[in-house]
Formats: C-alpha cells, sequence, structure tokens
C-alpha cells in the first residue's frame, strides 16, 4: 500500500526550527545537512555572539512563539562560550531546549552544562541517529507554557489576577485600579512569565515606535505598578530588575 508522504515543507513545520552552534565548519554543515534532511528548518551560527544576536532579534520580535523550537550547542565557540551563552538564554527567559554537543565529556562537563541549562549533553565523537532521536526527545518533552495561554481568558501570576476581556486586575484578592498603560505592561510581562524585558521593547510595545519621551518613562511606570502589585514595592519580589537587561516578571 503507498502510504502519502508529507512534504518537506510539511515535515519542517511540524518539527520546527533549528539553530546549530558550531564554530567548525565541517561538523556544522554535517549537522545542517542531516538535520535538514530529517525535515528540519536549519539555521546556522559559527560563534556565540552571532547566535545571541539571531536568538535576541528573535526574541524580541517574537509574539508568542519562541525564537527556535531547538538550540544544538557546541561549548568552546569563539567571542561567547557555549555555557555563557547557554545561561544568557535562560536569563532572558527562553525557555527553549538546548543540546549540548561538546568534545569536554567528564562528568563535571556534563553536570555544570545541565546545571547552567541545557537540556541534554551529548558528547562528540556523536552517531548522527542518535543525535537525531535525542532532539526528537527533547521536542516531545518541550511544552512553551507561553504558547498554552489562551488569548481571551484569564491570566495568573502569584496573587495577581488578571481578566483581560473586563480589563480587571485582583491583587491578593483586592481589586486594584490600573492605568490603561499599566494594564498592558503587567498584561505583556504575564503572558511571558520570566521573560526579560529591555526598556526599549516595552517603549515600543507599551506606548509604539511614534513615542517621543525617553526610557525613563518605563521606569516611572514599573515604580508605579510595583506599589499595586508588590507587598512591598521597596523590595520587588514580583516585578524583578534584571540588571543590565531590563525587567522581569517573577
Ligand atoms: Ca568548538
Amino acid at each position: 500500500m503507498l502510504l502519502a508522504q508529507p512534504t518537506k515543507s510539511q515535515a519542517a513545520l511540524k518539527l520546527g526550527r533549528v539553530l546549530i552552534v558550531e564554530d567548525e565548519e565541517l561538523i556544522r554543515e554535517t549537522l545542517a545537512f542531516a538535520l535538514g534532511g530529517e525535515g528540519y528548518e536549519v539555521v546556522t551560527a559559527g560563534d556565540g555572539r552571532t547566535a545571541l544576536e539571531m536568538t535576541y532579534e528573535q526574541l524580541s520580535a517574537a509574539e508568542l512563539t519562541p525564537p527556535f523550537d531547538l538550540i544544538i550547542l557546541d561549548l568552546m565557540l569563539p567571542y561567547i562560550n557555549g555555557l555563557d551563552l547557554c545561561r544568557l538564554l535562560r536569563r532572558q527567559g527562553s525557555n527553549v531546549p538546548i543540546l549540548i554537543l561538546s568534545a569536554r565529556g567528564t562528568e563535571t562537563d556534563r553536570v555544570v552544562g545541565l546545571e547552567v541549562g541545557a537540556d541534554d549533553y551529548l558528547t562528540k565523537p556523536f552517531g548522527m541517529r542518535e543525535l537525531i532521536a535525542r532532539c526528537r526527545a527533547l521536542q516531545r518533552r518541550y511544552r512553551s507554557p507561553e504558547t498554552t495561554i489562551p488569548e481571551d481568558q484569564i491570566l495568573k501570576f502569584a496573587d495577581i489576577t488578571l481578566f483581560l476581556q473586563e480589563c480587571r486586575v485582583v491583587v491578593r484578592g483586592t481589586e486594584v485600579n490600573f492605568s490603561p498603560k499599566e494594564f498592558r505592561i503587567l498584561e505583556l510581562f504575564m503572558r511571558h512569565p520570566r521573560r526579560v524585558w529591555s526598556r526599549d521593547q516595552l517603549l515600543e510595545r507599551v506606548w509604539g515606535n511614534d513615542f517621543m519621551g525617553d526610557s525613563k518613562t518605563v521606569d516611572v511606570h514599573i515604580r508605579w505598578l510595583r506599589e499595586k502589585v508588590e507587598v512591598d514595592p521597596s523590595h520587588p519580589q514580583i516585578l524583578q530588575t534584571v540588571r543590565g537587561f531590563g525587567y522581569r516578571l517573577g
């Protein structure tokens, strides 16, 4: 019996986008060829800085979807090494599955890799079939919390409940009045728990591109928000400052 084969584009749609970060060209091209043949949409980076820029650009552009569905990450890389890159991605709030592929194979190497936020660790030299099987397993386990939040319902975080359609916010059981800007900022944070937003990103999303003020406006609104949602606004536990980056929920 003949079964219909999915076209390559249908398969890529299902498997998603994979970012390969590897400075050795031969390995990078071999991986790209193999994963492309499996049906992944493949993007490559030859060093850590390029990879960070790619993920960061896509993170700021993405609405509700993560920038990549999977990252395969070498450790010894120019400019930013794999461990630092992994750490930075997690600090930005990215929950994309990360598989480290490294020549460093001691138990300590593996533990450190997993501790900075990688989901799996494979040592070079590796078998391509095993790598592909691990990629698939990672994706099976991966469920993005961002994509599971329904557009038209209620958002909850800690003791805060946001009723989207009614534009109401309840904090620790009490209804609190929010200005439209404050509501919009809080909604953005609650739709993307743990994601770090820079001041410029918040300005763009909440105030729009034609806003002429500066990023201090964001700080002022965050202060007002903290007065409404935090138990102790001078020691925020909900709207946290991520030094050098911006703000994060939780
Ligand atoms: Ca390398």
